[in-house]
């Protein structure tokens, strides 16, 4: 059976030691002191390994059923989805107004984390209906928030987002759901739509999804479409649940990994919907909460790589095998545990490096989002906005790889479900595909986001490496040697690459597109190699201000030393890659593949 521990401490210090959150301007972050901050991480911890994390295994074995028209979910979801309502968990960061509690987005972050980390498949449900809750509060007219918004903060009616269809994933301009309009100021949507995770499932009274349509009439392609309400139950003047709407589960698909969250197709047989926002501007509605959106999937990434890592780190010191070439550590056993071994180390290393690094990722991105809508501040939104392509596809990439690297410390073992390490794989890899697949955050990043405003987001993010490293070269030699040296260099061959695209891209769109995922890599390794660098500021003065709790500290500094000198270094490839161009990406006849 696999453990889950909520990294509850190493979220107290990004919170309060990095971010220093009670400092910041943005309203709410001053009530967030360590004292609140700690009790609601250790209860939400204490949800995620009591509650979440028992019924992983059984998710995933048990799966969804559909039944006679009806999804059941696994044994134990209802109950425990119940307790989540119960605990007000589920409207952590909505306003209060519709029955939230208004916290910060960076708090709903962290705690989304530990459920994500201990029940993936569980935590969507719940995901899905904060994304459409998000849709509604940004578009909907009063009457439509005042409908919707307090049960689905409640999770009494859970939400879903519909773009897929059979012929149209990424290229969501060939869509042909359609969307008639009526006397009364309603739609007739009518269509099918694929891939609808939480599409039905028996934990909720309603199911309000979220559905693009194209309005006969209107404008070819990604222009037509527009955003629709279309509940499963209709719902009547006085809010009680009314006729069943023309929508159904048409099956449930039967899939790699998150088997406890069910995946539909979902039939829209002329049901009733009704506009969310303007006529043919679906996408910029959709578009609204993409940053929290994907955040959110790179958020899963991390998760998996923590709980996989979490149970790598318990096996390598049980299991017995070899000794250590320095030196037998366990002279009274038969071998020594593996964690002796340096490559089971460097392993560990690349896992631990990497799930502390890409949560204090994830934590300041969360927290540039909440600085954009709580505080109106343009600069985050643009540099959230610049970053949102990175946060999601490098942080699901290799959030996935980790598990990997984590189900390999197991040998076969690992491979066998007995341990529960296949799991965490299958469970990360849908990250990298669904909210876009990762090949087209690259293309964004690299084709539309670094333009973005004349280039300014980039820039800021330069000029911000670019203070860190000046402002701080003196706190120690080493401090310089080990984070700063490392970190400008990795920056400089991130400049020459945006440099190389300018030069190239223009006169060959190819060459710029070729390198966009060497390009979006190499940008998550200089965030991390930033995060990195101030995670070790605060450690170092931690430790120089005489810190009870000296080896967390010391801990962190060994580790970021490890990423900047072992992990970073990746950007040097990645811009040898870049600069080769797009001639041998493009050079096979495609007759000859
Ligand atoms: C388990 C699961 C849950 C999902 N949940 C939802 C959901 O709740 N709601 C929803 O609407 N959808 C959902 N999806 C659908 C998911 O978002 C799509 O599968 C995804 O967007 C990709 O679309 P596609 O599968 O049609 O692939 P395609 O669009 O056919 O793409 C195939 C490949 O080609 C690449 N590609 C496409 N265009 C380009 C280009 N111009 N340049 C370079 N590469 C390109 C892509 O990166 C991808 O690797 C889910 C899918 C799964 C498997």
């Amino acid at each position: 059976m696999p453990i889950y521990t909520a990294p509850t401490k190493d979220m107290q210090f990004l919170l309060h030691d990095v971010l220093k959150v009670t400092t910041s301007s943005v309203p709410g972050y001053s009530d967030l002191d360590p004292d609140f901050t700690n009790a609601i991480l250790e209860e939400a911890g204490k949800i995620s390994s009591e509650v979440l994390q028992p019924l992983n295994v059984i998710g995933d074995t048990e799966g969804c059923v559909l039944e006679n028209g009806i999804v059941r979910t696994p044994s134990g979801f209802k109950a425990a989805f119940d307790q989540m309502k119960e605990g007000g968990w589920t409207g952590i960061d909505m306003p209060e107004q519709y029955g939230g509690q208004n916290m910060p987005y960076v708090i709903g972050t962290a705690i989304s984390e530990m459920f994500s980390g201990s029940n993936q498949a569980f935590t969507m449900y719940q995901g899905l209906t904060h994304g459409a809750a998000s849709a509604i509060l940004a578009h909907g007219t009063d009457a439509q928030k005042d409908t919707y918004l307090p049960k689905m903060v409640s999770c009494d009616w859970t939400g879903t987002m519909n773009l897929t269809e059979p012929h149209c994933g990424t290229d969501l301009g060939l869509m042909r759901t359609k969307a008639e309009p009526q006397e009364n100021g309603s739609y007739k949507i009518s269509g099918q739509k694929i891939f609808i995770s939480a599409g039905e499932h028996d934990m909720a009274d309603n199911i309000i999804h979220l559905v693009l349509a194209k309005i006969p009439g209107g404008p070819d392609g990604i222009k037509g479409v527009s955003l629709f309400i279309v509940p499963k139950f209709l719902v009547k003047d006085d809010g009680t649940l009314g006729a069943r709407n023309g929508v159904s589960v048409g099956n449930i698909e039967k899939k790699m990994g998150i088997h406890g969250n069910s995946t539909c197709v979902m039939n829209y047989d002329d049901a009733t919907g009704y506009l969310l926002g303007e006529a043919h501007k679906g996408m910029r509605a959709m578009f609204t909460m993409m940053n929290e959106a994907r955040l959110g999937v790179g958020m899963q990434g991390v998760s998996q790589a923590e709980a996989a890592y979490q149970n790598a780190v318990d096996y390598a010191k049980d299991r017995l095998q070899g000794r250590d070439v320095t030196g037998t550590k366990n002279p009274d056993g038969p071998a020594d545990p593996l964690i002796v071994h340096p490559d089971i180390r460097r392993s560990l290393m690349d896992q631990k490096s990497f799930t502390e690094g890409g949560r204090a990722f994830l934590l300041w991105g969360a927290s540039m989002i909440d600085a954009a809508h709580r505080n109106n501040d343009k600069d985050a939104d643009g540099l959230v906005s610049l970053l949102t392509p990175v946060i999601k596809g490098f942080l699901t990439d290799e959030g996935y790889d980790m598990t990997v690297r984590a189900q390999q410390v197991f040998g076969g073992h690992g491979y066998i479900e007995e341990h529960g390490m296949s799991q965490f794989t299958r469970d990360a890899r849908i990250a990298q595909i669904y909210e876009g697949a990762n090949g087209v955050q690259a293309l964004d990043l690299v084709g539309r986001k670094l333009a973005v405003d004349g280039g300014k987001h980039v820039m800021a993010f330069f000029e911000m490496v670019k203070t860190f490293c000046k402002e701080n070269s003196s706190i120690s030699e080493a401090f310089t040697t080990d984070f700063i040296e490392p970190l400008k260099s990795a920056s400089k061959d991130l400049q020459a690459a945006g440099m190389y695209f300018m030069q190239n891209g223009v006169k060959n769109p190819n060459h710029a597109l070729a390198g966009s995922y060497d390009f979006m890599h190499m940008f998550g390794h200089v965030c991390l190699g930033l995060m990195w660098a101030q995670m070790a500021k605060a450690a170092q003065s931690a430790l120089d201000a005489g810190s009870s709790d000296a080896a967390f500290y010391e801990t962190k500094l060994i580790t970021g030393r490890y990423y900047m000198a072992r992990r970073l270094p990746a950007t040097a490839l990645h811009l040898t890659r870049i600069t080769s161009g797009a001639d041998t990406v493009m050079a096979l006849d495609a007759a000859h593949f």
